[in-house]
């Protein structure tokens, strides 16, 4: 399994020190940046699996960035930790309504760390996918890893299974590419939007008759529906 990349955003070194080498030596794999302009900047490059914030930054505070980052498609799913200081209560507060998932107040054990942070990771893991999804006479197994369409088996390639699982677990709402890259391609956000439409397309290309159960949704994106005529 992959370890999950926790982006540590904290201007104190020794803090982040610390924490970075507890999270490795638990199975994480840390990086650091000290403000909110470079905490940015790794977003960019690679969607992090959590982000332990710190309240106090220059610049931008952390509950500026939290706000920012629950607004933005790319970054509202990420899991958000802060860091606070003693006794600040309203903090606490205003950090959960800015969208922080949890808060840990300093000084903390790194016990109490991790165990937040595990706790936070598998609320915000993605749903156990049920092993078996019927959208209409599509019926989707991820036991068997077969896709069958009226009864008979379908030949489905392996990014395309995993579009059609995540389409269908989702049914009847629209994806844009961008969310699709997220959830079924993962932190790869070096990958091309268009690469979406090519699977999109090689998916259609395999269901067939069931091919209009993918509607195209005008500059929005994709979605599975049962109700298409097909
Ligand atoms: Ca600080």
């Amino acid at each position: 399994m992959k370890k999950p990349r926790v982006l540590i955003v904290e201007d104190e070194s020794s803090i982040a020190e610390l924490i970075a080498v507890n999270l490795r030596h638990n199975g994480f794999d840390p990086i650091w940046s000290e403000d909110g302009v470079s905490a940015q900047r790794e977003i960019d490059t690679l969607i992090p699996d959590l982000i332990l914030l710190d309240w106090m930054l220059p610049g931008q505070s952390g509950l500026q960035l939290a706000r920012q980052w629950r607004k933005d498609p790319r970054t509202k799913a990420i899991p958000i930790l802060m860091l606070t200081a003693r006794g600040d209560e309203p903090d606490k507060v205003a950090g959960l309504d800015a969208g922080a998932d949890d808060y840990i107040t300093k000084p903390f054990s790194t016990q109490e760390m991790l165990a937040r942070i595990r706790a936070v990771l598998r609320r915000r893991a993605p749903e156990a996918a049920t092993e078996r999804v019927e959208i209409g006479e599509l019926a989707l197994d991820t036991a068997t890893h077969r896709v069958t369409w009226q009864g008979g088996p379908l030949k489905v390639g392996p990014t395309e299974f995993k579009l059609l699982g995540y389409l269908m677990q989702h049914a009847e709402r629209v994806h844009s590419r961008a969310q699709l890259l997220d959830k079924v391609w993962g932190d790869h956000v070096y990958i091309e939007e268009r690469t979406v439409d090519v699977h999109v397309k090689r998916l259609r290309e395999s269901l067939g008759a069931a091919a209009p159960m993918i509607e195209t949704v005008r500059g929005a994106g994709y979605r599975l529906t049962a109700q298409a005529t097909v």
